[in-house]
């Protein structure tokens, strides 16, 4: 998945998934990963390669894991810098 592609999951997992902080709480969430599979499956991509992925980075039993934890987008945030060199 690019990161584009991970962009886009976000967007249409957010569109689906409404959280509330007071009380937390969590709207549109199935308790399963059915969002994200739908999006895979849409965009073409090996559904269960990308969502083994997904699920080791953190989103482990949910679609709303996968918003909190999986830090789409932000793939190689946490990656030093390349030296131009
Ligand atoms: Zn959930």
């Amino acid at each position: 998945m690019t990161r584009d592609q991970e962009i886009k999951l976000l967007g249409a997992l957010e569109s689906h998934i409404t959280f509330t902080a007071d009380p937390p709480r969590t709207d549109g969430c199935a308790n399963d990963h059915r969002l994200t599979r739908a999006f895979l499956t849409r965009e073409g991509l090996d559904v269960e390669t990308e969502l083994a992925g997904l699920v080791e980075r953190g989103g482990r039993c949910c679609d709303c894991e996968v918003v909190f934890n999986a830090k789409l987008g932000a793939k190689s945030g946490f990656a030093l810098p390349q030296d131009p060199d």
